[in-house]
């Protein structure tokens, strides 16, 4: 049953087989593929679909690229859809287009339509029945825009959108507005003015680059605006938004590694939302980055059916651990239009991480948050421990519901800490207090693309 498509797909790749100029990544005539890769290991899923590929084709990100799934009479050759389905996903991909790389559509088991990979690429029904429910931007990202693909919201960080073209289209995403718009890149002048608005503002320290996914670049455009970046003395760090090591993680390819590797510190955010997609092919990925210096943290998305429950989400955050992913942010899904069948209630997140707290790790526990509507900021919540609060003391309930006395120190309005008076011996005062700023920070985060 598992293969019997393979036939089908076959065929579709012997008929697209040239089609490798009309759909060539952006900037891809740079990129220069002369170094030798590693195999990522085996799955057994790509033998469903695509074990007559070559490993030299399966292991190069841009024939994965120019063999995306972007219609339905192709999705025909793989997933087993009736008449029906077909009429009804084909009027969905009007308004919501299709996007799936080969490498993640052999993550998909095709006999289980509610296979939580299959949810997270193929379009649903839902996406237009209940398309009344929603917003096309939540965030309100557009608002904050300063020139052209730039949004400075906060005084220290910034975000570039170099493209609004993805390997995939995640069913879930924030941007779904944006798919219509055909994948634009950046022109020369328009990168050139974000750079000069940076350089002109010295109170930012923070880039994050997003998209779109900016991974789409070639090597050698990202290095491009990655160097210019770095040769600005105020940005101290680079960010990265992609979903490439989930969905194409050959992407991560000892040419990319290397470039990195020059203009740390960069840091880079992905987005893993079920253990399933954590394969050796993705851990491969992942350790090369690591290796080139680039930290990897995981920001997940709730969705129904798919990561909503104890058990996925400590089984995903587990295995991201054990390829020394940082589980960062859970993020509760926006109030997108077209996503809302795969929204779950807020309730949902809140028991999530509590059954999650004290039954593993700390480090595998993320932060639930919710990206406020209207551009309000990331809110992190959770369940209240502490019950009551009397006098010097606190009521506070552990992970198994077991109550604790808590005693609090209270500090009096007058007793500021003062440094410490110098001993005879000692020539140099030890300061013992650091002043906290009221308010702290602002947390900006919310400006990263969901990639
Ligand atoms: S979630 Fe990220 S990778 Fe997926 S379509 Fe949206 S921007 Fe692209």
């Amino acid at each position: 049953m598992k293969n019997q498509s393979a036939p089908r797909a076959e065929k579709y790749f012997m008929e697209c087989g040239n089609s490798e100029a009309e759909d060539e990544p952006p900037g891809a005539a740079a990129i220069v593929s002369s170094l030798e890769e590693e195999p990522p290991g085996t799955s057994a899923q790509r033998r469903r679909f695509f074990g007559h590929i070559p490993d030299s084709l399966w292991n190069d990100w841009k024939w994965h690229f120019r063999h995306r799934i972007t219609t339905v009479n192709q999705l025909t050759g793989f997933i087993p859809l009736t008449p029906e389905e077909q009429a009804q996903l084909k009027l969905v991909t009007i308004k919501y287009p299709l996007s799936v790389t080969p490498y993640y559509l052999s993550l998909i088991d095709p006999a289980d339509p509610e296979d939580p990979i299959r949810k997270q690429a193929i379009p649903s029904f839902d996406e237009i029945a209940l398309a009344g429910i929603g917003v096309e931007d939540p965030l309100e990202e557009r608002r904050d825009s300063v020139v052209p693909g730039l949004v400075h919201r906060y005084p220290d960080r910034v975000l570039m959108v170099l493209t609004d073209i993805c390997p995939m289209l995640c069913r879930h995403c924030t941007r779904k507005r944006e798919w219509q718009n055909g994948g634009w890149v950046r022109t020369a002048s328009e990168v050139e003015a974000m750079l000069d608005y940076i350089r002109a503002h010295k109170t930012i320290r923070d880039v994050v680059i997003s998209g779109g996914d900016p991974l789409t670049l070639s090597t050698s455009h990202l290095e491009d605006i990655i160097s210019r970046l770095r040769r600005i003395e105020h940005v101290e760090i680079i960010r990265i938004g992609t979903r490439f090591p989930v969905v194409l993680p050959q992407r991560i390819d000892n040419e990319l590694c290397a470039m990195l590797s020059k203009y740390g510190p960069i840091w880079l955010n992905t987005q893993f939302n079920h253990a399933r997609e954590v394969t050796p092919e993705a851990a491969a990925a992942c350790d090369k980055l690591l290796r080139s210096g680039v930290p990897v943290s995981n920001q997940s998305v709730l969705l129904r059916g798919i990561n909503d429950s104890v058990e996925i989400q400590t089984k995903l955050c587990q295995g991201l651990l054990k390829i020394k992913v940082r589980p960062y942010y859970l993020f509760q899904c926006d109030e997108v239009e077209g996503t809302e069948h795969l929204r779950t209630p807020v309730e949902v997140g809140i028991k999530i991480i509590e059954g999650m707290r004290g039954y593993t790790s700390g480090l595998a526990v993320p932060t639930f948050v919710i990206d406020l509507p209207q551009g309000g900021g990331k809110v992190p919540v959770q369940s209240n421990y502490i019950l009551a609060q009397t006098g010097n003391e606190l009521l506070v309930r552990n992970y198994r519901g077991h109550i604790y006395h808590c005693h609090n120190p209270r500090v009096k309005a007058k007793a500021k800490l003062v440094p410490v008076p110098v001993p005879v011996k000692v020539p140099v005062p030890v300061k013992v207090a650091v002043p906290v700023k009221k308010g702290g920070i602002r947390d900006a985060d919310r400006v990263i693309v969901r990639s």
